[in-house]
């Protein structure tokens, strides 16, 4: 068993093929120097330390008990589907009898000139250890694009005193898969952080001369910043794949069972575009981090021959000060929506399908108040039930009693 990509969907993989009895040869290439990594506390706790350290998934000890080789700093460069092998770029080659690709995505370049060495992406653990570099009270930071990495960043920098401008080409923040009551709480709580937030403006110019970034919106305004941190989404790493001759189909195309078009070759986690069955097979492309981890575990089943289908919902969260937002489903699957209070600011917001289904449920509140509920919302979501409406809004209903229903 080979795995391309040492990230979140990679090392659980390969951990998933060991705890499933698998003994056979477990190979893990990486072309990061690191243990694999969880990436989400890069744009959080990373930011928040002075020497920011990897949370690692399994520590060499784990790694080497479990008899998985872990192949660092080398990255895959081709793969011979005829004679089931994988080149790598030190020159070696690997046998493979299932191979699974888990090459997660990348930042989406912003397509302009005049980007310089102060003009960063946040991706890697290296990435984050050269943003927390700059940021120190006074250092003056542009976030490009309203998204969740870049306002975490954002909440980040005003924790530590820089001053901070977020740019945003759309009319407003979270556009994609937020609510727009959800996004303008996480506005709010932006502007009274002293957060300078720019909607409905594109960029017309960047001029970076290494010791600053000057940036000309459309409208004419300038920011002048001591770093720009680009955000502006992520996209499926698939050359390695579409070079083997893969179908790619936003992300590397693979059934329910995660196989691509070639029945020894899986992809999962960032990279790859699956059927959703709780959505009639619609087919999407998730960058989730429960995501990722669900999916290197049905992987490495569906390596070994199970043939389990992937049968998840969809689940995502965010923090950025003291609030936490989570959604299960996907709430563009919606017609109509309902809301529930849940105390001290917290609400939950119902996406119900035009057949009333549920399909899919928003909530933003302080510290864990929506945890509870998303996750009853997630059981109800998968059981694609039909609750009514007024029951939802209702805080005298408990959810749990929607799910015996
Ligand atoms: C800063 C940040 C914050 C995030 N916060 C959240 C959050 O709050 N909530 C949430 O749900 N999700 C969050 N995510 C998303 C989540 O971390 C990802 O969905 C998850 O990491 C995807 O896992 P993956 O294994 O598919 O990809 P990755 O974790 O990206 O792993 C892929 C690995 O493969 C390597 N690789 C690629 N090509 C090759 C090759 N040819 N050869 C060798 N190696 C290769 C890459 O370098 C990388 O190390 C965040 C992501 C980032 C970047």
């Amino acid at each position: 068993m080979v795995i391309i990509g040492a990230g979140e969907c990679g090392g659980r993989a390969a951990l998933a093929l060991r705890d499933l009895g698998y003994d056979g040869p477990v190979t893990l290439v990486g072309d990061e120097p690191h243990l694999p990594y969880e990436r989400p506390p890069l744009s959080k706790e990373a930011m928040a330390s002075d020497a920011p350290e990897i949370k690692a998934i399994a520590s060499d000890a784990i790694l080497a008990e479990k008899s998985i080789r872990h192949i660092h700093s080398v990255q895959a460069v081709a793969i011979d589907r005829m004679a089931h092998t994988v080149r790598l770029s030190d020159g070696s080659v690997l046998p493979y009898d299932k191979l699974l690709l888990a090459t997660g995505s990348t930042p989406r370049k912003l397509p302009m000139p005049g980007l310089g060495a102060r003009c960063v992406y946040l991706r890697t653990f290296a990435d984050a250890l050269a943003i927390r570099a700059h940021l120190s009270a006074g250092s003056r930071i542009a976030v490009i694009g309203g998204g969740f990495i870049g306002l975490e960043l954002a909440a980040a920098s005003r924790k530590l005193g820089a001053s901070v401008t977020v740019i945003e080409a759309q009319p407003r923040i979270l556009m994609r898969g937020v609510p727009a009551e959800i996004a303008e709480i996480i506005h709010q709580a932006h502007v009274a952080e002293g957060v300078d937030i720019l909607c409905g403006d594109g960029i017309a110019s960047i001029a970076d001369d290494g010791k600053e970034v000057r940036v000309t919106l459309a409208g004419g305004r300038e920011i002048t910043a001591d770093l720009a941190i680009i955000g502006i989404g992520a996209v499926p790493a698939t050359g390695l794949a579409a070079e083997a001759g893969l179908t790619i189909d936003n992300g590397i195309a693979v059934d329910a069972e995660l196989r691509s078009s070639d029945p020894d070759i899986f992809a999962a986690g960032d990279c790859c575009s699956f059927p959703l069955a709780v959505y009639g097979g619609r087919r999407v492309r998730l960058e989730a981090w429960r995501n990722a981890q669900e999916q290197g575990a049905l992987a490495a089943k569906n390596m070994l021959g199970i043939g389990e289908a992937h049968a998840a919902v969809p689940w995502f969260w965010s923090d950025q000060y003291g609030l936490s937002l989570q959604i299960a489903g996907l709430s563009d699957e919606g017609r109509s929506t309902v809301r529930r209070d849940l105390g001290d600011g917290a609400f939950i917001l119902f996406h119900l399908a035009g057949d009333g289904r549920l399909v899919a449920a928003s909530g933003i509140g302080p510290g864990n108040a929506v945890a509870r509920d998303i996750r009853l919302a997630e059981m109800l979501i998968g059981k694609q039930a039909r609750p009514a409406p007024e029951a939802l809004g209702s805080q005298a209903v408990k959810l749990k009693s929607l799910l015996a229903a």
